[in-house]
């Protein structure tokens, strides 16, 4: 039997470390690429929502009751008005599938913490500060080569280097990435602001202003507030804390207490972009996944998911047909591009439902609103929520030599 080829991965975000977690557990000697320090891996960024559907993922490689320990799981959501008054209530909990395991909020750092971990006691070697520059093919194999001029070849490459990526330019005609229209504040408070644990609290005000908060862990929350705004925008500084509150002056709840309680240097600013749908994921031993193949907008909080979802497939199909990787990620584009459109697609069906501002008017648009999502939630979240159906579940405790 030939010995497994070199898988090399190219970013150390949430889906290229899942990615290289999931292969090497089916017993490919795996290295990621990654531009930045392990440091700022672990302290960038604020707190994400992962669905069950990811979070069950990750289970598949061993890592559930990390994910649990490090996360809060997430029992419900509750969308309110600027007034605080509930308008859906949605009890996400009940809309997993069995034999899954429940979503959680988790600070991004302490998500990368575990998948770190987890990678380097399977073997996977993690090179940080390492900046790929440029890959070339030749037959099965591939070459990247990084700043320094290092140059490292393996038989199969995994774009995971998000939005912009390199690897992507490479293979794929047009991957400038498109503006939502809409810019995002957020930060991580201290203290709660009576935003319950298990909750992800959603405000929606006037004129596109939003957002939503939730528990990361050791009573502190992870809130953004959004608006819609002209890309590249900037605020002077000192100024950031009084634009945000200016965006949500009269919002009763939480979301002001939130605000007020974060210090200034953690209050970030980010301006949202997604991808248009590319049909056409890898070429030869080179494929993409995660932001770089399908980033979407941050409206139901699937980005991270669906990147999880994708390395966790991959590892499955290298690991059923573990001679041939380049049909292997053939058959890994072919099954997450049907899945990856279907959620896309309801990303956007609900990123564009439509939005009423006059005071007299909201009120029944409200109603509305309640109505049709009543009726039709519990469909959209199981199916959100499904978790990936794989050939083989690995063994984590049990890493194949290469
Ligand atoms: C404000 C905001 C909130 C979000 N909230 C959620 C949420 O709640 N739930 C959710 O599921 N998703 C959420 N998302 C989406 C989610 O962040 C992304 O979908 C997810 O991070 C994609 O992971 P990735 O690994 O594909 O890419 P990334 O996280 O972008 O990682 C790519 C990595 O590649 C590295 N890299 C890039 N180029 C190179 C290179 N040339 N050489 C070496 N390394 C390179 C980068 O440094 C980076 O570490 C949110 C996004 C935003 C912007």
């Amino acid at each position: 039997m030939h010995a497994k080829p070199t898988v090399l991965v190219a970013g150390a975000g949430i889906g290229g470390l899942t990615a290289a977690l999931a292969v090497r557990l089916q017993g490919f000697p795996v290295t990621v690429l990654e531009r930045r320090t392990s440091l700022r891996i672990e302290t960038s960024g604020t707190g994400v929502t992962i669905w069950s559907n990811a979070t069950s993922a990750l289970a598949a490689l061993g890592l559930g009751d990390e994910v649990l320990r490090a996360g809060v799981p997430i029992q419900q959501s509750r969308l309110v008005t600027e007034r605080d008054v509930p308008v859906i209530h949605t009890p996400v909990q009940e809309y997993t599938h069995p034999g899954s395991i429940p979503g959680v909020t988790i600070a991004r750092g302490a998500l990368a913490r575990v998948l770190t971990d987890a990678c380097e006691q399977a073997g996977v070697v993690i090179r940080f500060s390492a900046n790929i520059t440029e890959h070339r093919s030749d037959g099965d194999q591939v070459t990247v080569r990084l700043e320094d001029g290092t140059e490292l070849t393996g038989g199969a490459l995994v774009g995971a280097d998000g939005l912009r990526s390199r690897t992507a330019a490479r293979i794929l005609p047009d991957t400038d990435p498109v503006y939502t229209g809409v810019t995002t504040y957020r930060g991580v408070s201290d203290t709660d602001c009576g935003v319950p644990p298990g909750t992800v609290h959603l405000f929606q005000g006037r004129h596109g202003v939003n957002g939503g908060a939730w528990h990361i862990g050791g009573g502190r929350v992870t809130w953004t507030v959004g608006h819609p705004a002209p890309p590249g925008g900037q605020d002077a500084p000192g100024t950031r804390r009084a634009r945000i509150l200016e965006l949500i002056d009269g919002f009763q709840g939480p979301p002001q207490c939130l605000v007020r309680n974060t210090p200034q240097d953690r209050l970030l600013r980010t301006d949202l972009y997604y991808c248009d749908w590319y049909d056409r994921w890898g070429q030869g031993p080179v494929t993409l996944l995660g932001d770089a193949a399908h980033a979407v907008t941050t409206v139901l909080g699937q980005g991270a998911c669906q990147a999880i979802e994708d390395a966790v497939v991959l590892g499955d199909e290298l690991g059923a047909a573990p001679g041939d990787p380049v049909a292997a990620l053939r058959s890994y584009e072919r099954v997450r591009r049907e899945r990856v459109r279907s959620v896309r697609d309801t990303i956007f069906k609900v990123a564009s439902a439509p939005r009423v501002d006059n005071r007299l008017l909201r009120p029944l648009f409200l109603r509305l609103t309640r109505h049709f999502a009543t009726r039709n939630q519990e469909a959209m979240w199981r199916d959100l929520q499904q978790p990936p159906r794989l050939h083989a579940t690995p063994a984590p405790d049990v890493v194949a030599q290469p």
